[in-house]
């Protein structure tokens, strides 16, 4: 791996010693304008890209390179019959794993940050290179973890992997509905969030797509089963099964079934720096159509946006669909191409593993992204969209307040949020305490604000005499 390469060296360096603005890039997927595209010099991991795995019973060692995508991982670790807690295929584990990281696996294990066991960091001074673990360097290890590129360019993480039980099988797929079953399905997935098991996942999600100028609304579910499915158990799908649906569930390898699920978040980013196409990158070939996909034809645009919700109500569900109808009566006239909001319940000990960290996780405090997706064309229609998102999550916000499913303090997920320019934006991801405790490492580990160059979340330098408590 060419992590302390003295060419790389130089080059940081060199943007240190410059004022040039730049940019860090993993997998590329942030739809925030600037977060990994620049103007400047842009610095891709791609080539940082070399994984190894140690097998030590039910857990292991995986080192990886931070330019890989999640679809490279997947691969690696399975014939070893090992799996990690990690995003979807086409996912970067850069900037995943530097803002939190939500996995179909965070209800048994926790977030990415929490299977972290060590990384390297090229700090910004460009010279210095630091293992961080927590047992090194552990004021570093506490930061990086949900504190985005602000301390430094990350070139190797090393996470604790997990034997894959079903013979590095799962079970699962992708069921899509007819506008016709949506309350049918609505109510499974109530009864589906009552069962309360914590290797049954969903991921529910309202879409619209439109092609060609014309519209077609469908709901899906994906569902993840972390275990092989015997025929003689009871299937913790069975409610969804019942409904009539196209797709199927089957035992797969996790691969296969990851690549359903990044068709869920079937996306394009807002610029056009983005590396979708990895050599062998099946994830492309799930997109439905090369229209919707982008690829040539459309300059796609695009935005993620959220609300963080430890819980879901059918009142909370129905709003969400109501958000998604809203957006679909602008597609025609603003170019809209994909619509998708989705539901994606977790369990309330979602957290019990958790490890302290720079993104406030804490035991007895579940919170997950409830997420939206819209995605267009024309530069001229990005106000309209981005506006729409803000009323939709405004909406939501304010019923998942009054149904009890959030509150006015719950910690803002960073790597999927709309919001980039509110004044309190700091404060709601991190709270009060952890921002100042990164100010302060800020200034202890970027002195002369090099970081401060770069698109992202930017966490200020603590003035001289700031400490935390
Ligand atoms: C298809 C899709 C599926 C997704 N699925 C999930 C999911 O399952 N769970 C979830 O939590 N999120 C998910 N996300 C959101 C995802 O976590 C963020 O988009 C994340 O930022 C992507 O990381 P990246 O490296 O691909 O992005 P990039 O755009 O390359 O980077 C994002 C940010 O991280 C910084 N960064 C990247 N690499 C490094 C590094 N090595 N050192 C320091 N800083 C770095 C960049 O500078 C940038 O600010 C998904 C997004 C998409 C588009």
């Amino acid at each position: 791996m060419p992590s302390t390469s003295l060419p790389r060296f130089l080059k940081m360096q060199a943007i240190k010693d410059s004022n040039v603005d730049f940019a860090v890039k993993g997998g590329g997927h942030a739809t925030n304008p600037g977060f990994s595209s620049t103007r400047g010099i842009q610095i891709s991991m791609s080539r940082f890209n070399k994984l190894a795995h140690v097998s030590n019973g039910e857990t292991g060692e995986l080192t990886v390179g931070a330019g890989c995508v999640f679809d490279e991982i997947y691969k690696f670790v399975r014939p070893m019959g090992y799996n990690v807690v990690g995003g979807g295929g086409s996912v970067g584990i850069g900037g995943w794993m530097t803002g939190g990281g939500f996995s179909l696996k965070t209800n048994q294990y926790g977030l990415g940050i929490d299977n972290l066991l060590q990384a390297r960091v090229v700090l910004p001074n460009g010279s210095t290179v630091l293992t961080a673990s927590a047992s090194s360097n552990t004021e570093l290890f506490w930061a990086i973890k949900g504190g985005g590129n602000n301390f430094g360019i990350v070139t190797e993480f090393v996470l604790r992997s997990h034997k894959q039980r079903g013979n590095g099988n799962v079970y699962g797929g992708l069921l899509t509905y007819d506008k016709a079953r949506i309350e049918r399905v609505k109510k499974a997935i109530i009864e589906f969030i009552d069962k309360k098991d914590p290797k049954a996942t969903i991921v529910a999600a309202f879409r619209v797509y439109r092609n060609h100028g014309v519209q077609e609304y469908k709901f899906t579910v994906l569902a993840f089963y972390d275990d092989e499915f015997i025929f003689q158990q009871t299937n913790p799908f069975e409610k969804f099964l019942a409904i009539p649906h196209e797709g199927r569930l089957a035992n797969s390898a996790y691969t296969t079934l990851d690549t359903a699920k990044s068709l869920l978040y079937n996306h394009i980013s807002t610029k056009s720096t983005i590396t979708l196409l990895k050599e062998d990158d099946y994830h492309l070939m799930s997109f439905p159509s090369a229209h919707i996909a982008g690829l040539s034809i459309m300059n796609g645009r695009a935005r993620w946006g959220n609300v963080m919700v430890s819980k879901y109500t059918k009142n909370l569900i129905d709003v969400v669909q109501e958000e998604a109808e809203a957006a679909r009566s602008l597609m025609d006239k603003y170019n809209g191409k994909m619509i998708v909001t989705d539901v994606w319940p977790f369990l309330s000990g979602m957290f019990d593993n958790s490890v302290d960290s720079a993104w406030p996780h804490k035991r007895g405090e579940p919170n997950g992204p409830l997420l939206l997706y819209f995605l267009w064309e024309g530069e001229e229609n990005d106000k309209v969209w981005v506006d729409q998102m803000k009323t939709a999550l405004g909406h939501i916000s304010r019923i998942a307040l009054a149904e009890g499913c959030t509150t006015a303090t719950t910690p803002q997920y960073g790597n999927t949020s709309l919001n980039m320019d509110t004044p309190d934006q700091l404060t709601q991801i991190y709270g009060t305490a952890n921002l100042q405790r990164l100010r302060v490492l800020r200034r202890r580990y970027d002195e002369f604000n090099v970081m401060g160059r770069t698109g992202g979340f930017r966490i200020p330098l603590a003035m001289g005499f700031e400490e935390y408590q």
